[in-house]
């Protein structure tokens, strides 16, 4: 495909060049080509399947300050929650009675949630659900406690990467957070033998059509196992509050990019894509993306995890919703997959899904 010449080059410029041209320019016969493309390439390697994750979100505490983020340390107007292990174990026994059969474990980076702590809850509720993938997504921490969490059941990590240029990444967090560090960590975790997410937001503060391209080449180095990305949306409470009206479709483009960049990826239609735009869930779907995470966090918990404005926790983004989300992905012709969902690499023998060639 002629619009997709320098996508496979280290060169900057061109990608650059080309993702503006994506974005701005092109005609609607070559976005919709281009995009058939990615989920040809989705479908080569999972079907057109559709994987549920279900969504813990456990604390909003959290150590860091990050420009962006609604639940920053500073921000004195966030309604801060942290759950039980408990009520953790009662969510995923929840989320297992419906059918789900991987659980991300989300929070704020909360001293609270010691390594002890992570390890046994790791470890009951690998006890109690064996046949459940588990998710953390917790923040930087050090290579050898990511080992220890790792022995102790974890199988997956969310770390976004955010961006992958330097000076941007400065612009968007306090100076005690470094990229060098956030790209450690990733490689920390892949070394280890974690499946690994990484990501970043598209339209974030500053952001250039170079530092998307950044992002790119990034990833295709690292060859995570996950990807997540999700246009910025604004927190009231951030020094970005008044900064741009949220789109779409240059969300919309990148994760067909990255879906060709790294086709073997497991890539959400993200809560923030829908927050945006209520059709935007499918449109990510027919971009290439092929997961989905419903929130299973308590009801009495899920508003205060409000990482930008309006994030969706109930409709469609709630556990209690699955089955109308079940019947809008059969809708589009996707097949929803309940089952650990593991990275097409990872699959081990009779515990995941078919791949199959549609
Ligand atoms: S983005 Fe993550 S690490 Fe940064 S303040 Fe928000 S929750 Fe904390």
């Amino acid at each position: 495909m002629k619009e997709l010449n320098g996508f496979y080059g280290t060169d900057k410029k061109k990608m650059s060049e080309k993702i503006k041209y994506l974005c701005e320019s092109a005609t609607n016969e070559e976005i919709s080509a281009f995009t058939l493309h990615a989920c040809e390439l989705r479908n080569q390697h999972y079907g057109a399947q559709v994987f549920f994750r279900g969504l813990i979100e456990f604390s909003n505490y959290c150590k860091n300050d990050c420009y962006y983020c609604g639940i920053r340390r500073n921000n004195q107007n966030a309604v801060r929650y942290r759950m039980s292990e408990e009520e953790i174990l009662k969510s995923c026994a929840k989320g297992y009675d419906i059918g789900f059969r991987t659980f991300v474990l989300q929070s704020g980076e909360d001293s609270y949630f010691s390594e002890n702590k992570l390890r046994s809850l790791v470890y009951k509720i690998k006890t109690c659900f064996p046949d459940c993938a588990i998710t953390l997504s917790t923040g930087e921490l050090s290579r050898d406690t990511y080992k220890r969490l790792y022995d102790a059941g974890a199988d997956r990590y969310l770390l976004r990467h955010e961006t992958a240029n330097e000076k941007h990444y400065q612009m968007l967090h306090p100076s005690e957070l470094s990229l060098k560090n956030r790209k450690e960590c990733l490689y920390n975790l892949k070394e280890i033998g974690y499946q690994v997410g990484a990501g970043f937001m598209v339209d974030s503060p500053y952001q250039t059509y170079d530092i998307l391209a950044e992002n790119l080449i990034f990833l295709r180095e690292l060859q995570p196992h996950m990807i997540g990305i999700g246009p910025f949306i604004p927190h009231k409470d951030t020094k970005f509050a008044n900064y741009g009206k949220p789109t779409i479709y240059k969300t919309i483009i990148m994760l067909s990019l990255v879906r060709i960049m790294v086709p073997k990826a497991l890539i959400p239609a993200t809560t923030a894509l829908n927050t945006v735009d209520a059709s935007a869930r499918d449109k990510g779907f027919f971009a290439g993306a092929n997961v989905i995470m419903p929130n299973l966090t308590p009801k009495q918990y899920r508003k205060n995890y409000q990482l930008y404005d309006n994030k969706l926790c109930s409709g469609m983004e709630a556990s209690e919703n699955l089955s109308s989300l079940l019947n809008s992905i059969r809708n589009i012709n996707m097949i929803p997959n309940l089952s650990r969902g593991d990275h097409v690499d990872k699959i081990k023998d009779g515990i995941s899904v078919q791949c199959r060639r549609l």
